[in-house]
């Protein structure tokens, strides 16, 4: 038997999208990219103006990262609360599982974004956009229900819309919950790039939001990692989640370890989406001349990551020696702490 290994990249900004009404939007899904089985993402750009329309996603709560222009956001909660956001560069949002958002582009350039969801089979099958909803249910229901005729309802899309070519919202219309002064982190919104990185000097940086710093992510942590030419997050694995990357800039080769001996690595360019089971041992290295980004997505709320080198220096030097038949005095050439970036060597 020839059983070829799973790759763990999808080059997703090669593949053609779904395009309207100023929107832009590539998905990646378990059906596109088989890896990814409990992750999925979308690249999305918005022209100035133009809305992802009302919707809600009943298998998976979303995650979102601004990689450039703005965008204003609105969602609503089962307890009847709702919420508009302004969102720029380096800004995340997350949306629980079920809870009705819509997207709009603001300002006056395109507006980019990466949108992951915590479960690998997310889809359209399971996206409900509201245009679709009212659309789809019998017009005198609809009729009675919003409070319009017959003529009215008929004249109401007729399928969904999905994007909605709009104008650029005045900053005075942000009413659905008037705040009285601005707030740098809102129940929805975390900016991410305004954080101080944890930094590993000569090797590159970490941004790290989990439910500890962002609430009610509780399914989600992101992160971006920034490498230097030659630098590389050293050998690890997350016990408790899988993690979903989109190559921001420069490029990297990542190989992912799936024991017996069994190891897939591949090269990575800006706009290629990579994967990595929950506890397949991996690195990422910085193989270009330039500074590497990477925007990671895990499917838990919580952060956790064990490290190579923290592994081996948290055990006694005997065992190490032991187990890697190591004489006396190679065992002091180890890390003696975590490394978690090295730089290049
Ligand atoms: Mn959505
Ligand atoms: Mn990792």
């Amino acid at each position: 038997m020839n059983n070829q290994p799973l790759s763990f990249k999808y080059e997703l900004e090669k593949k053609t999208p779904r395009t309207s009404d100023g929107g832009t939007t590539r998905g990646a899904s378990v059906n596109d990219f088989p890896a990814s089985a409990g992750i999925a993402g979308v690249s999305m750009r918005l022209q100035p103006g133009s809305m992802r329309e009302l919707h809600w996603h009943a298998n998976a709560a979303e995650w979102a990262y601004v990689v450039s222009g703005t965008v204003r956001t609105t969602i609503i909660h089962p307890d009847g609360s709702s919420y508009v956001d302004n969102f720029s560069e380096g800004d995340v949002w997350y949306f629980p599982k079920g809870y009705g958002h819509s997207i709009q582009a603001t300002g006056t350039t395109e507006c980019h974004f990466i949108l992951i969801f915590d479960n690998g089979n997310f889809s359209e099958d399971h996206t409900f956009s509201v245009t679709d909803f009212v659309a789809s249910m019998p017009p005198e229901i609809v009729a009675q229900n919003l409070g319009l005729s017959l003529e009215e309802v008929a004249a109401l899309p007729k399928k969904e819309a999905y994007f909605a070519a709009g104008v650029v919202p005045d900053e005075s219309s942000f009413v659905a919950t008037p705040r009285p002064e601005i707030e740098l982190t809102t129940p929805h919104r975390y900016p991410l790039h305004a954080q101080q990185p944890k930094v590993v000097p000569g090797g590159g940086t970490q941004r790290l939001v989990s439910a500890k710093e962002f609430p009610i992510s509780t399914t989600m942590t992101g992160s971006v990692i920034e490498l230097q030419p030659g630098a590389m997050r050293e050998m690890h694995w997350h016990p408790n989640a899988d993690e979903w990357q989109y190559y921001l800039s420069g490029q990297a080769e990542m190989s992912v370890f799936l024991a017996e001996a069994t190891v897939v690595k591949e090269e990575f360019n800006a706009g290629d989406v990579g994967y990595v089971p929950m506890g397949a041992g991996h690195y990422i290295k910085n193989t270009g001349t330039t500074v590497c980004r990477v925007l990671i997505g895990f499917n838990s709320g919580r952060y956790e990551s064990i490290d190579l080198s923290e592994w081996l220096s948290g055990n006694p030097a005997d065992v190490v020696s032991t187990n890697f038949g190591l004489a006396e005095g190679e065992i002091e050439k180890l890390p003696a702490k975590k490394s978690f970036i090295l730089p290049k060597k």
